[in-house]
């Protein structure tokens, strides 16, 4: 179901009565003044949003000597009397309420609303108010709540009210601090209106009797003021709320919950991301630890204490283009192995890179031939290093890492591999085939987001590789160096959210069962994927004995391949086009945050689409 705005909770006093807020000032001067203490209109109106005892309170600690409850109380007492004998004076509804009030109840959204004021204060308000055309859905006050602003209680019994469970499809609309705060509480959209607010503290005359500048300023620092609260929209006049709904639509519809079905970025799980939200900095010695567990966890899953994980700012391709140019000397010539597009993106590479190589290619629907490569090696004597992809993710085939490695290793050769869309999904037994280094991701079976990838390396190997790299920001060399000789420290800005979403990512990978487990939950959802499309009639075009159960490629036939990823889009699933050159086809993955059930709907949408 796709989440949209279902309710606008308005403040009263200063939002949508009360122009400039002025009727509980007056009353909180003069019951200072009552117990002998001047305070000032800014002091007065500093709390304003809170329940007016609390308010009161609230002034009383601004006070240079602290004074005794009974004086707070007689105080209020004095506030509540003046603001009842001119309450009713101060209900004027403020500039483009009851249009915009009507235009969001023809959108079909609830009008809720808070307050500062008490229940008794509320009575004149809602019948000064509804005379005048201005009548909410729903009132509530502070004081029948257990807590007041900035608690959210009042906004979660609007939500009640309304039946709405999730608050991000309601907004909170005030202008106060207090009024932002309740709002971010609750877990609402916040939006603070600026004219005629209680934080401007300005009346219509006062307004008018400021220069443009003068009144620009006095906008500005309001609207930082709001800002600084956590407000999510700062609006000047209540006529650009249409505005902010829409927008907030826009966004509720972008972030609806939908699948990918990707070979990257993936579906990430909720913890995942939230991990994301604290700001860390590259050199602090918390997140230097975080880093070096990371870099430690990372190695233990493929390989042991004789590598070493090096961390690199970047998406994949960095990674495999720093381990071609960083672990490979200037004179030695490198032999890739080619059945797909990222085995071809390397020979680009090494055009760029200008090194010494050459490269053996296959049919893409057929896996690296390791007979061939024998040969190969048996002729040209000059190749110091083998390189080939995995899991080839361009088709899905997986190619025989085992084999491929044991004879080049028998010859005496290097091995790099990039193992972007297999790393923590295949079993990789580095120290046992004596692999020299692989490159993968963050965002691939880990499960963490985009932006950091990583080479596993020989720390035998890598010892030995200064001087390689032809570039100064992709030197492995170098960032190892920096990692190891200030621990866990990244050489220049880290990617620290990302960083920290991959901790997390790593923690989950752990608590399903590492390995195995992930395995077990990628082939099951491999299994279901290409049994259901096979009963659709979809073939799919690598032979099931070199299949990975990553990513499969499946023949479009007659479809027209927009159209099916607009029909599957609508029903929450993003798929991926083909990459092969002789016939139309679709690539569906099964990794990421998704789960058996989330492929049987999935087949169960492709089975029930139709003309496309
Ligand atoms: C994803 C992937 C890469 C890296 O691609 P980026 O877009 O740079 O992240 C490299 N090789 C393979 C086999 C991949 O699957």
């Amino acid at each position: 179901m796709t989440k949209r705005v279902k309710a606008v909770v308005f403040d009263w006093a200063g939002t949508t009565i009360d122009y400039g807020c002025f009727a509980p000032v007056k009353g909180f001067i003069d019951g200072f003044k009552s117990i002998g203490i001047e305070i000032s209109n800014e002091m007065a109106r500093k709390p304003m949003g809170l329940l007016k005892l609390d308010h009161t309170r609230a002034i009383a600690a601004m006070l240079a000597e602290p004074i005794s409850e009974e004086m707070i109380l007689r105080a209020y007492k004095v506030f509540e009397e003046t603001l009842f004998a001119n309450i009713e004076e101060h209900c004027d509804i403020k500039d483009y309420i009851i249009e915009t009030v009507a235009a969001l109840r023809k959108e079909g959204i609830k009008i809720g609303s808070t307050t500062g004021y008490t229940s008794e204060m509320m009575k004149s308000v809602i019948l000064e108010a509804r005379e005048q055309g201005y009548s909410p859905d729903f009132c509530i006050t502070a004081d029948s709540v257990p807590k007041g602003r900035p608690y959210p209680y009042m906004i979660w019994n609007n939500l009640m009210e309304f039946g709405i469970s999730d608050p991000r499809e309601a907004i909170k609309v005030g202008d106060t601090v207090a009024d932002i705060t309740e709002g971010k509480n609750a877990n609402c959209w916040t939006v603070g209106v600026i004219m005629g607010s209680s934080e401007l503290g300005l009346t219509r005359l006062e307004v008018s009797a400021l220069t443009e500048n003068e009144l620009k300023d006095r906008k500005t620092a309001v609207r930082s003021t709001y800002y600084k609260a956590g407000a999510d929209y700062v609006i000047d006049d209540m006529n650009e709320l249409l505005d902010v709904v829409a927008e907030i639509n826009r966004k509720l519809r972008l972030n609806e919950d939908r699948k990918l079905l990707t070979p990257g970025p993936l579906s990430t799980r909720q913890s995942v991301k939230y991990a994301m939200l604290t700001d860390h900095c590259t050199w602090d010695e918390e997140y230097k630890d975080i880093t070096t567990s990371v870099i430690n966890d990372i190695t233990q899953i493929s390989a042991n204490d004789d590598y070493s994980t090096i961390l690199l700012q970047g998406s994949g391709t960095y990674a495999v283009e720093a381990m071609i140019d960083s672990l490979c000397k200037k004179n030695e010539k490198i032999l890739f192995l080619v059945n797909g597009e990222y085995g071809k993106r390397m020979l680009v590479i090494a055009d760029k890179l200008c090194k010494n190589y050459d490269y053996l290619e296959f049919d893409m629907t057929q896996p690296i031939d390791v007979k061939t490569l024998e040969d190969k090696l048996n002729i040209d004597r000059d190749i110091d290093v083998i390189v080939f992809v995995h899991c080839e993710t361009t088709t899905g085939i997986i190619n025989p890492l085992e084999d491929l490695v044991k004879l080049s290793k028998s010859y005496g050769k290097k091995v790099l591999v990039d193992a972007m869309s297999s790393f923590a999904a295949y079993d990789i037994d580095m120290p046992g085939l004596d692999i020299d280094a692989l490159a993968a991701s963050s965002n691939k079976c880990l499960e963490g987001l985009p932006g950091l990838a990583f080479v596993i390396v020989k720390k035998e190997l890598i010892a030995k590789c200064s001087g390689n790299s032809s570039s100064h920001s992709l030197d492995l060399f170098d960032q190892y160096q920096c990692f190891h000789n200030n621990g866990g420290k990244f050489r220049f800005t880290s990617p620290t959210n990302v960083l920290l979403a991959l901790r997390q990512a790593i923690d989950e990978y752990k608590k399903e069962g590492g390995l195995p487990a992930r395995k077990k939950r990628y082939m099951k959802n491999h299994e279901i994927l290409t049994s259901g499309l096979e009963k659709l009639g979809f073939r799919s075009i690598i032979a099931p004995e070199y299949q990975s159960y990553i990513i499969t490629t499946f023949e479009l036939g007659n479809l027209d391949f927009i159209k099916l990823y607009d029909a599957l889009k609508s029903k929450g699933f993003v798929i991926y086009p083909g990459k092969l050159t002789s016939m139309p086809t679709f690539r569906l993955g099964n990794i990421g945050d998704i789960y058996p059930e989330d492929i049987v709907a999935l087949v169960d949408a492709i089975g029930n689409i139709q003309d496309v």
